[in-house]
């Protein structure tokens, strides 16, 4: 079946059999959402130094065998095996960078320090602390097996293999592994550009007072924090109130000039009424209500502006919601647009400590502390779980993953966890 646009969902929900907007999963919400991203298509070429976190645009192969001599794994001595224990006459030493120019034939051997190239005739290294030496002759106490201690050439990495793949997003090791190859720059996609603002007449910046019934901008903290991990451009457009004039400007200048728009708080139903209005006039947005807690309001969708479409992203305002469902749905997305091959969290089963109340028929993130416990791993989930309560994400160092059919559980039940370390 072809993917209806976004337009015809928005006016035709029952145009996809599966599609309720009051009921969704965070599958198919997930699901729904890759159907209408594309990557960037712009690269850039830049020095490996620059390129942590960027995500590779055309497959890296390498120019040369690694390593690209044999070479030797220990200190010891290299020699024919053919020669068998008998005493050897050492001809000189290898040492790493510093090759030896001669041959061993019959009856030779050469020292060889840890990364020397195995000269010439040698086939065998045998470790130092399995001989003798007395009067410049080698004699062997245990023969080794022959090409013993030796790596090979291109035992690592063979010439023309592909070493980083188009979509992988570049870590640490594989900085040293281009630097390994002798590649100094490395062709990587755009950055990805992401506006980010807060909306609610009740949000106050840090550094002026709250007077009564105003609260702090987490959630644009949060978000500032969670974009930057991804290695996204950020604009932080501010908290703005919910006023209609001020919501249009903002909303207009983050679509014009961004790829992708996300905002917080006022997506939910009753409440929203100003973004909703806005979206509906400069865009096709869909909002949905997500059976997860927390996090069950989310709009997506696109905005139009004179030249330009940003993708748009709607969270709830409930500062653990807005990190949830970041989480769950925001992060996959900026990657795939990133140009990055997206792969699932690592889900890993614990034993949970405590019993956990819940509804079947919804995903639950609830956050925990995994803790080391004679050996093992268990998970305890935190006293506070109500999608308010920020500290909780402070807290814990994972989400307990419960699936649309697990009930309630007793404790010394086995949960899934996601660990916010590596993620977060
Ligand atoms: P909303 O989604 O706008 O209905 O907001 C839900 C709850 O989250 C309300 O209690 C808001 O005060 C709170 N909230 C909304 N935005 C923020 C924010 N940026 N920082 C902290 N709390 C927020
Ligand atoms: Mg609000």
């Amino acid at each position: 079946m072809t993917t209806p646009s976004l337009t015809e969902l928005l006016t035709n929900p029952s145009c996809m059999e599966d599609y309720d907007p009051n009921a969704m999963s965070v599958s198919q919400a997930k699901s729904y959402i890759r159907q209408y991203l594309q990557a960037v298509s712009h690269t850039e070429t830049l020095p490996i130094h620059d390129s942590l976190g960027r995500v590779i645009a055309s497959a890296v192969v390498s120019p040369h065998n690694v390593p690209n001599h044999h070479n030797s794994a220990m200190d010891g001595y290299a020699f024919k095996h053919a020669d068998g224990i008998n005493q050897l006459h050492i001809m000189g030493t290898a040492f790493a960078g510093k090759p030896f120019s001669g041959e061993v034939f019959t009856g030779q051997c050469v020292k060889v320090m840890t990364g020397a190239v195995i000269p010439l005739g040698a086939d065998t290294v045998v470790m130092q602390e399995r001989v003798t030496v007395k009067d410049g002759q080698l004699h062997i106490l245990e023969l080794p097996k022959q090409g013993a201690n030796i790596r090979l050439a291109g035992e690592d990495i063979t010439l023309g293999q592909t070493v980083l793949s188009e979509g992988h997003l570049i870590r640490p090791a594989d900085l040293g592994l281009l630097a390994s190859l002798g590649i100094p720059t490395v062709s990587v996609y755009r950055r990805l550009k992401v506006a980010f603002f807060s909306t609610g007449d009740e949000l106050v910046s840090v550094g002026k007072p709250l007077a009564e019934g105003q609260i702090y901008d987490s959630n644009r903290y949060t978000l500032y924090g969670m974009l930057i991990r991804l290695g996204v451009e950020v604009s932080d457009l501010g908290a703005i109130p919910d006023d209609p004039q001020l919501l249009e400007q903002t909303l207009l200048k983050a679509a014009s000039e961004n790829d992708v728009v996300i905002t917080s708080g006022g997506v939910s139903v009753g409440e929203a009424d100003h973004m909703k209005t806005l979206l509906a006039k400069h865009g096709e947005v869909l909002f949905w209500k997500i059976n997860m807690k927390p996090g069950r309001p989310l709009a997506y969708g696109k905005l139009h502006t004179n030249h330009h479409t940003a993708h748009y992203f709607g969270l709830p305002g409930n500062p653990v919601a807005t990190m949830v469902t970041f989480y769950q749905f925001v992060r996959d997305a900026l990657l795939h647009m990133m140009g990055a091959t997206v792969k699932p969290f690592p889900t890993f089963k614990v034993t949970c400590t405590a019993p956990i109340k819940k509804a079947q028929g919804r995903t639950e993130f609830q956050r925990g502390l995994l803790f080391e416990s004679g050996g093992d791993w268990q998970v305890k989930p935190l006293p506070n779980q109500s999608s308010g309560v920020l500290s909780s994400m402070s807290f814990a160092n994972c989400f307990i993953v419960l699936g649309e059919e697990i009930g309630h559980l007793e404790a010394g039940e086995t949960v899934s966890v996601q660990l916010f370390e590596g993620v977060i």
